[in-house]
């Protein structure tokens, strides 16, 4: 079984900083994004997003909208060719001290229990952040970084405490990347 992981805000869609999209309307996939969840579908990924959505747990948007969200999310990546096979978020804030906030693994564990056993170190996580990084080294995955979020070059990943695999400009690069070393 082929995955990959990956993160939502950054990387398929638009990154706010210290913000999440509050409704659909706010909500705007990134150039080429859609291209590549087509051609990671087709090459027979099944695509897992794992995404830290602390603005529930603060209260700026619920549960609901969250969901709606992703529903409406997902009917978008499928009119274009595309399959999210599952979306995992966690809405808790860092004190809530939770066990799925990235770079915690919880969330990946999830995914293992529902999708079966997965050998992490076959699989990707593309994230726009340290935190990413982190979480895709923690679980042992092999981490892209893409520039089309919150990190916007390679320098500011000098002091990071774990660098990331590779670096590619955005999602379709990365995709590139995953199907080359195929
Ligand atoms: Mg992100
Ligand atoms: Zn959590």
């Amino acid at each position: 079984m082929r995955i990959v992981f990956l993160d939502r805000d950054g990387v398929i869609s638009k990154y706010y900083p210290g913000d999440w999209s509050k409704k659909w309307e706010e909500f705007s996939f990134l150039p080429k994004a859609k291209e590549a969840l087509k051609r990671l579908t087709k090459a027979n990924y099944r695509i897992v997003i794992i995404s830290n959505q602390a603005g529930v747990n603060k209260g700026l948007f619920g549960p609901k909208i969250l969901r709606y969200i992703t529903k409406r999310m997902k009917e978008e990546v499928k009119k274009s060719g595309g399959k999210i096979k599952k979306v995992y978020y966690c809405p808790h804030q860092e004190e809530d001290n939770c066990l799925c906030r990235k770079p915690k693994v919880g969330l990946f564990k999830k995914a293992e229990r529902d999708l079966g056993y997965i050998d992490f170190e076959k699989t990707f996580f593309v994230g726009d952040s340290e935190v990413d990084i982190l979480a895709g080294k923690n679980i042992g995955s092999k981490t892209i970084l893409v520039l089309s979020g919150k990190t916007k070059s390679k320098e500011e990943t000098k002091d990071w405490q774990k660098q990331p695999d590779y670096i590619a400009t955005d999602l379709l690069s990365a995709t590139e990347i995953i199907l080359k070393l195929l």
